[in-house]
């Protein structure tokens, strides 16, 4: 993702709203009638032990698609949702890449409860992106990721350990999407045309929407993560994830400055972007909500997304336990009061 794409989807944002009420309407069905005051403690969330999963992926070097890297992390992650008690399947497929490559393609797929129609979906990439283009020094070479695609993963792996020994009364779906960061670079200047740039990201979660099985028994709302592991990260309420999923996101907003993460959870307002909810929502229609690390640069007053972004310095120096203990513990507290 990049913050020169906003543009491009007030189009997108003007469909939003034609369908809003709709979406509102199937939200408010669903509204939990006890105050969060009310709701349980639930099950502790141990951001070690994130942390530790995120290292893990690391430690296999960056996850670029059609690497001998990326194929032994998506054999490790497979193992881990088994391990874990989660019925997983892989989405095996091919994808054409903003510069005509052929990339094979992953998704990781684990369920729990996976005959339950009150379902949940949990998302977060975990591919990284094939090249530095935000830095100033080797641009060519693949970054590692630590927060952008093994954040994401690693606080969902240890909400799937928590649930596998804490028996979850609602399905879950925990999706790992594949190449989602092989957009086309910010410096090729080829990539006049913003439209077609667009939907050079997220491919893996396109192939999911446009490949949904007739039978799949859609969860009733989505959660996607993506850099949720900085020192410094703020989650602010992105257009796209208010428009289609406005009352959780409330919700657990509210929730996390209830548990007293306030400091990450901001109420401030950010522009659309495009991440893997968006092609959610549009295309399998699925209301999905983004918790991604957004804010206003002090450097550029844009929005942006850390100074760490897609360059090298986002390894595991960047990762901060409290913030994968504020996403953590929001998200399971919510699973068990939903
Ligand atoms: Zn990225």
């Amino acid at each position: 993702m990049q913050t020169s794409k906003i543009n491009v989807f007030l189009s997108l944002v003007i469909f939003c709203f034609i369908c809003g009420c709709k979406n509102s309407e199937h939200q408010q069905a669903e509204k939990p009638q006890q105050p969060i005051e009310k709701w349980k403690k639930g099950s502790v969330f141990n951001a070690d032990s994130a942390y530790k999963y995120i290292a893990k992926q690391v430690g296999f070097g960056p996850r670029v698609p059609n690497t001998q890297n990326h194929k032994n992390c998506g054999n490790w992650l497979v193992k881990k949702l088994e391990n874990f008690g989660f019925k997983t399947t892989e989405q095996i497929g091919e994808v054409v890449a903003f510069n005509s490559e052929k990339l094979p393609l992953r998704n990781i797929i684990g369920k729990i409860n996976p005959n339950s129609k009150d379902r949940v979906l949990l998302c977060a990439h975990w591919d990284t992106r094939p090249f530095a283009d935000r830095d100033s020094i080797n641009i060519n070479q693949p970054i590692m990721g630590a927060n952008d695609g093994a954040s994401g993963v690693g606080v969902l792996l240890e909400i799937a350990r928590i649930v596998h020994l804490d028996s979850l009364e609602i399905g879950l779906d925990i999706i790992f999407f594949d190449v989602e960061d092989y957009g086309a670079p910010s410096y090729n200047s080829n990539f006049v045309d913003l439209n077609s740039m667009n939907d050079t990201w997220c491919l893996g979660s396109q192939y999911w929407c446009y490949n949904l099985d007739k039978e799949y028994l859609k969860p009733k709302f989505g959660i996607l993560l993506d850099m949720v592991g900085g020192e410094d990260a703020v989650f602010p309420k992105e257009e796209i994830s208010r428009q289609y999923s406005g009352y959780h996101l409330n919700k657990i907003w509210k929730l996390a400055s209830y548990l007293g993460y306030g400091e990450y959870f901001k109420k401030k307002i950010a522009p659309p972007l495009t991440d893997d909810h968006t092609y959610i929502n549009k295309l399998a229609q699925i209301p999905t909500l983004d918790i991604i690390h957004y804010d206003v640069s002090p450097f550029t007053n844009r929005f942006d997304f850390g100074r760490f972004h897609h360059t090298h310095q986002d390894n595991l120096d960047i990762i901060h336990k409290p913030t994968l203990k504020a996403v953590g513990q929001t998200l399971l507290t919510y699973l068990y009061n939903i």
